[in-house]
């Protein structure tokens, strides 16, 4: 099984951005991939506010533009005010649901088990999971990364994750949205480790299971990273919310 079989997928991911009237964005992305020219073998999914869940699921019809949410509860339903479930994620038309974003973990005190069972819920409601992980700089700095990234994946992915349910996205914090990116070699070096690691915990599936690069993804190197090995995608936070340059981003797989 080769890392070129494995099918990539460019998620933007909107964070709490995003009015009604931003939409046209993402109807720009939804058509370019519609169009009948379109052939680049990749998925293409919007992450937007929960809030635009429902009408971004309804104008991307079941098409080639995929949604998905940006965090759920561990619950189906229940006495949780203000939180959002998988299976109502679901309902709204998503496909799949980030958890565990280093912004979550940071500003909801999430933590690993918390994260699990997020993906659980996620994989009971019928939605991908993309499970984030990442160092921070300081654990970057004392030469940690590596250990982070695996205590990470072994206690925030679930046991019954499969390549078909589960998404993983390597995030190195420091990254996001300050426009630091690794060096290719890191990002290899890393990626390589996860992989080993799912090999072993979950067999075929870990073989085929996306790894997605995330943090500070622009489209002038896009080509650049997603061209590493176990790089089947990316996660895309700022450069996700224009829809010129999320498709020069997703153009990095052809069109
Ligand atoms: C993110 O928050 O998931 C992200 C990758 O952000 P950015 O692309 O802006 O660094």
């Amino acid at each position: 099984m080769s890392d070129s079989d494995v099918r990539p997928l460019v998620a933007g991911n909107w964070k709490m951005h995003g009015l009604k009237a931003g939409l046209d964005q993402a109807l720009k992305v939804r058509d370019a991939v519609s169009a009948a020219g379109f052939a680049a073998p990749v998925d293409v999914m919007i992450c937007p506010p929960a809030t635009l869940v429902m009408v971004l699921g309804e104008l991307a019809g079941g098409g080639r533009l995929l949604v998905g949410g940006q965090d759920c509860h561990t619950a189906a339903q229940g006495a949780h005010t203000g939180d959002v479930s998988a299976e109502m994620l679901k309902d709204a038309g998503a496909t799949a649901v980030i958890v565990g974003h280093s912004e979550r973990r940071a500003d909801h005190g999430e933590m690993d088990r918390h994260v699990r069972d997020k993906a659980a819920a996620a994989n009971r409601a019928g939605l991908s999971a993309i499970v984030c992980i990442g160092e921070t700089a300081g654990q970057r700095a004392a030469d940690l990364t590596l250990d982070v990234v695996r205590r990470q994946l072994e206690n925030s992915v679930p046991d019954g994750a499969t390549a078909a349910n589960t998404i993983i996205a390597y995030e190195p914090v420091w990254a996001i949205g300050t426009g630091l990116t690794p060096t290719a070699d890191d990002v290899e070096t890393v990626h390589g480790a996860i992989r080993v690691a799912l090999v072993q915990r979950f067999g075929e599936d870990g073989a085929r299971m996306r790894i997605l690069y995330g943090g500070s993804v622009k489209p002038d190197n896009a080509r650049e990273l997603m061209s590493i090995d176990n790089v089947n995608g990316a996660l895309v936070g700022g450069a996700s919310l224009k829809a010129d340059d999320f498709l020069r981003i997703v153009g990095a797989y052809g069109t």
